[in-house]
């Protein structure tokens, strides 16, 4: 029987691009087996030795920033500057990891009663990683890299959006690490509930909700850990005092980065009422002069959809908000070939519009207004999700008591979110489970085994 395939398309152009056999459940048992073989002899290695490993597949996978970046582009559409700086920006963070995962493994030892007790952090064995297409590169190595630097092997599962740019920059894990640590598979949903049913130890898993829901169910029979980096609806809160210029490039910026695929986004402004006029009328200026290009061109910033499946969930939200009577600063407009979507910047929305209370995920630049500060703090909780958020205002303690009153697990100050100084990346209510980056989080790739002994 021939293997069932996966048929990508060009985001630009609309054209199918060289199909992808799927990993058969056979294939998938293989490349978990590799992997624990190869395992045991990496967990023996000494940590400052895989630490150089790794460093060097970071490097490898920033010498192929071109062809990384090409490959995004064709398969995803994000323009090619910003899909060769995803391919560069493993190697501008590899060192925070290595950091991460140094102390993540260091002993923790105490004495009490006589007793000695001494806290050994272990690798779990094989780690199944399962990714989206947004980030094709970015996002399964940086669980890709915890894995290995905590001493685990892993199988790599790209999204069925990206299977070239996944197996590309598998050849990079491949060519650098010991035979058969990192496995690939490829396939959609089948093959990747077919490595969540498998032998390995944990799954690592970066997607929607309702994957990441599928994957806990199935994981429940082998009681797998899991990792869940999930999707947001991060809201950016607008207030007086704010540099309102600043704030509307940000939102301008970081609602329609990428399309809008982005999960640390601005997926909802709200705005207080005082400087609602303001802000609406800069955010739509600087809106108005973004145009969509060839995401192969240099010189283009905002380019196709990821797939015509995408692009049509936001156009039902768009349709959605327009029944329920918001307003259209700017519309946004579907373009031929491929699957572009034009920005839209769209305000007086209800609490019940699916804009306000599902993930988007498209270019929409979506405006609330609020009363007060309490009225702005309250909607910007009134959600599933807690991923990210940020707050714009003048700052200081007052400000600052906004943040903290935010639930969500990543909040930017007068900026976006950034995990540069070694924060955790962490999703609150149903945005995630469990976290990566920071020491905690490099310690969910490890158990810990207590020892006890009397104390001398
Ligand atoms: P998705 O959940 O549809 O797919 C993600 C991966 O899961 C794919 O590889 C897919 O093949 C696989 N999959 C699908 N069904 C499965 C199943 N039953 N068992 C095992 N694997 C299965 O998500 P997507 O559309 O690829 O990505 C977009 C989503 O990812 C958005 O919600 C976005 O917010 C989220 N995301 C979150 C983060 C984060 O860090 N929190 C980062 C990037 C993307």
């Amino acid at each position: 029987m021939s293997p069932e395939r996966l048929v990508p398309h060009n985001p630009a152009t609309g054209q199918p691009l060289e199909p992808v056999d799927c990993t058969t459940p056979e294939g998938v048992r293989e490349a978990v087996a590799r992997a624990r073989t190869a395992q045991r002899a990496w967990a023996n290695t000494a940590a400052d030795a895989r630490a150089r490993q790794v460093r060097a597949l970071a490097q490898a996978i920033g010498d192929h920033a071109d062809a990384l970046g090409r490959s995004i582009s064709e398969e995803m559409g994000k323009p090619i500057r910003e899909a060769r700086s995803e391919a560069r920006s493993i190697a501008a963070r590899v060192e925070s990891f290595v950091r991460a995962a140094d102390q993540a493994l260091a002993d923790d030892d105490g004495v009490e009663s006589g007793i000695r007790m001494r806290v050994r952090w272990r690798p779990l064995g094989v780690v199944g990683v399962i990714a989206p297409w947004n980030y094709p590169v970015a996002t399964p190595s940086n669980l890709l890299l915890s894995a290995l630097l905590t001493g685990n092997a892993a199988v790599f599962k790209p999204s069925e959006y990206t299977p070239h740019t996944g197996a590309l920059l598998h050849r990079l894990y491949a060519e650098t690490l010991p035979e058969g640590l990192v496995g690939l598979v490829q396939g959609a949903a089948k093959v990747g509930a077919a490595l969540v049913a498998s032998d390995v130890d944990m799954i690592a898993f970066t997607g929607s909700i309702a994957t990441g829901q599928a994957i806990m169910r199935e994981a429940a029979a082998t009681m797998k850990r899991l990792v869940l980096e999930l999707g947001g609806k991060d809201p950016m809160l607008v207030l007086p005092g704010a540099d309102l210029q600043a704030a509307a490039r940000h939102a301008a910026d970081e609602a329609l980065r990428n399309a809008g695929q982005v999960c640390v986004s601005v997926e909802r402004i709200i705005v207080h009422a005082d400087v609602a006029a303001e802000f609406t009328r800069r955010v739509a200026d600087l809106v108005r002069a973004v145009k969509p290009g060839d995401p192969r061109e240099e010189s283009t910033a905002f380019g196709p959809m990821a797939s015509a499946r995408q692009r049509d969930l936001v156009l039902e939200q768009l349709a959605d908000a327009r029944r329920h009577g918001a307003t259209f600063v700017v519309e946004g407009q579907a373009q031929e070939p491929g699957y572009y979507l034009t920005p839209t910047v769209v305000t007086d929305l209800k609490p019940e519009m699916t804009l306000v209370k599902d993930e988007t995920f498209g270019p929409v630049v979506a405006i609330q207004v609020a009363r007060d500060v309490e009225e702005a703090v309250q909607l910007a909780n009134d959600t599933r999700y807690g991923l990210g958020a940020s707050v714009w205002g003048a700052p200081g303690p007052e400000l600052d008591a906004v943040a903290d009153r935010i639930e969500a697990g990543m909040v930017g100050v007068n900026r976006g979110l950034s995990t540069a100084a070694g924060g955790p990346w962490v999703g609150w209510k149903m945005s995630g489970l469990g976290y990566t980056r920071s020491v905690a989080g490099m310690r969910h790739f490890l158990q810990p085994q207590s020892q006890a002994r009397r104390a001398e």
